[in-house]
């Protein structure tokens, strides 16, 4: 049967109930799109911090991607035709 080598310190015993005592803390929402959001903090679901946009989220980042994508396409549709007349 397995047997641990060494005892283990009462430091390392204890670190596994250091954490027991804490609680949750208050939880305020987002003013722009009401998700619960810890206090101070900017809202990762639209990027807004008290009333004013100050991030990129996800989304918004996807949607400049399809941008520049769309932009490449056009682009290069434009060109395609050129080079057949020449
Ligand atoms: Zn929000």
């Amino acid at each position: 049967m397995p047997v641990p080598k060494r005892k283990r310190s009462r430091t390392r015993r204890d670190k596994r109930f250091a954490n027991k005592g804490i609680q949750v803390k208050a939880l305020t929402s987002c003013q722009n799109c009401k998700t619960p959001l810890m206090p101070h903090s900017a809202c990762r679901s639209c990027g807004f911090y008290k009333g004013a946009k100050v991030m990129d989220v996800k989304n918004d980042r996807s949607v400049k991607r399809a941008q520049v994508r769309q932009a490449k396409q056009a682009a290069q549709k434009e060109q395609a035709p050129a080079a057949d007349q020449e």
